[in-house]
């Protein structure tokens, strides 16, 4: 039983056909997808995947970090409070150094308003973080919310270790065989710590592919070898923490 903890199956890129992707994603035994929004306008369409989908697809509602807009932050926090039922997360928050490189203190002002607000719900946090490593973790210890995931973390293994030893979780993406970084960060987290994610339609394992949720067995793959796991082994404690986080 595996469960991509992370992807954007209201993109675009899977506008034609995804009922095909869905099926795909069972066949190659994945049990369940999250879908992630990051902007209000998306949260429609993810809303009728996750109703066309019941108990295969579920929903985090989150904002882009490098998404200002006043007013429509506040429609997607009010969504969020008015509708907890209907979301498992909030995500994906968090802070974007490499797209937006100026404005980082009204980033980190926005991402404190969304730990706060996973506080006040009790939800998960799904964390963006690029670039910007050590200072999601900072944030996020100084203040931390009931349970964290940083997903496809690109930053020092040093700081992940930190989040780690704070009981932060860490989604492994489809692409990990391509980044060193990557590769050492999973050597270095425990098992325990790790969910898997495709980030589909973006980091494919194959450059240049639309990735989709049937690839996650790429980032299983890699985990148990690195691990020195079978599938098997891997995939069981996997399953257990990542439905230990979310349910
Ligand atoms: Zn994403």
């Amino acid at each position: 039983m595996l469960v991509d903890v992370h992807c954007h199956l209201q993109d675009e890129a899977f506008s034609q056909d995804l009922e095909k992707v869905i099926q795909r994603a069972k066949d190659a035994g994945v049990s369940a997808v999250i879908t992630s929004t990051q902007s209000f306008s998306e949260i429609e369409e993810a809303l009728r995947i996750t109703t066309k989908y019941p108990n295969y697809v579920y929903l985090t509602v989150g904002c882009s970090p490098i998404l200002f807009d006043r007013a429509e932050i506040e429609r997607i926090q009010r969504f969020i409070r008015g509708n907890r039922d209907k979301v498992v997360g909030i995500g994906e928050v968090g802070l974007d150094y490499y797209w937006e490189k100026n404005r980082r203190e009204l980033q980190v002002e926005l991402f404190k308003e969304w730990i706060a607000l996973a506080k006040e719900v009790n939800l998960p946090i799904i964390v963006h973080s690029r670039s910007a490593g050590k200072y999601a973790i900072e944030l996020l210890l100084s203040s931390p919310p009931p349970k964290v995931v940083l997903h496809a973390f690109d930053g020092k293994v040093g700081w992940a270790k930190i989040g780690e030893e704070a009981g932060f979780k860490f989604s492994i993406p489809t692409s990990i065989a391509l980044s060193r970084q990557r590769l050492k960060l999973v050597s270095m987290l425990r098992i325990d710590s790790m969910l898997l994610e495709t980030d589909s339609p973006v980091l494919s394992p194959l450059r240049g592919e639309r990735n989709e949720p049937c690839n996650l067995k790429y980032a299983l793959e890699k985990v148990s070898e690195i691990k020195k796991l079978s599938h098997r082994e891997a995939e069981k404690i996997i399953t257990e923490t990542t439905l230990n986080f979310f349910i």
